[in-house]
């Protein structure tokens, strides 16, 4: 199996760049993100307890998006591999997810890391705000509170994978071609 940790702060592009690889490599896609505003639009009480959080641009809590994943490697037995994306975001998740790989004789492949500025975040995510219709992209200050999450928690897994010699980084300024050809460079050395 082919599984891939797109690894990046908000706005790194890891969503532009997840729909093209698994076009590519045929993997599933689990962005927690999207898993997590799935559970609002159904109005489950999971999505109304996390868009408490989302909103302001707080992690959810580590069971809650490790609990959606474990359902999600469940249900795609047959699957080629996975591209995970946004997750996982603590050490704690990092560890889960190995965990759950390890049960299935399983593990991640490659961590590849976008990396992109703050300022640069910032503007990219105010302006998909005009268009995602994001409630946590419309606001600097949430969109500094999500930046900020990411540097004191989400920065550590880097190391996780980098102990495992699993962790290659990617510039994520550039056109999206250029960048996809840059991640597709480390994925077919694995
Ligand atoms: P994203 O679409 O990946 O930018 O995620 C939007 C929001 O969902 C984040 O700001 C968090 O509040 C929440 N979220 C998504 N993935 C995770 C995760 N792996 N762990 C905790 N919270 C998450």
């Amino acid at each position: 199996m082919l599984n891939i940790v797109l690894f990046g702060p908000p706005g790194a592009g890891k969503g532009t760049q997840s729909q093209k690889l698994i076009d590519q490599y045929q993997l599933i896609h689990l962005s927690t993100g999207d898993l997590l505003r799935g559970e609002i639009a159904q109005g489950t009480a999971l999505g109304l307890e996390a868009k408490k959080l989302m909103d302001h641009g707080i992690l959810v809590p580590d069971e809650v998006v490790i609990g959606m994943i474990s359902n999600k490697l469940d249900a795609n037995k047959g699957a080629k591999g996975f591209i995970f994306d946004g997750f996982p975001r603590t050490v704690a998740q990092a560890e889960a997810l190995d965990q759950l790989l390890n049960s299935k004789n399983e593990a991640i492949s490659s961590m590849v890391a976008l990396e992109v500025n703050d300022d640069e975040l910032e503007h990219r995510l105010l302006l998909r705000g005009k268009e995602s219709g994001r409630p946590d992209d419309a606001n600097p200050e949430v969109i500094r509170k999500r930046i900020h999450e990411y540097n004191n928690k989400t920065a550590p897994v880097a190391h996780f994978y980098q102990n495992q010699n699993k962790f290659k980084s990617i510039n994520g300024i550039g056109s999206v071609d250029d960048i996809f050809q840059a991640i597709c460079k480390v994925i077919d050395l694995c």
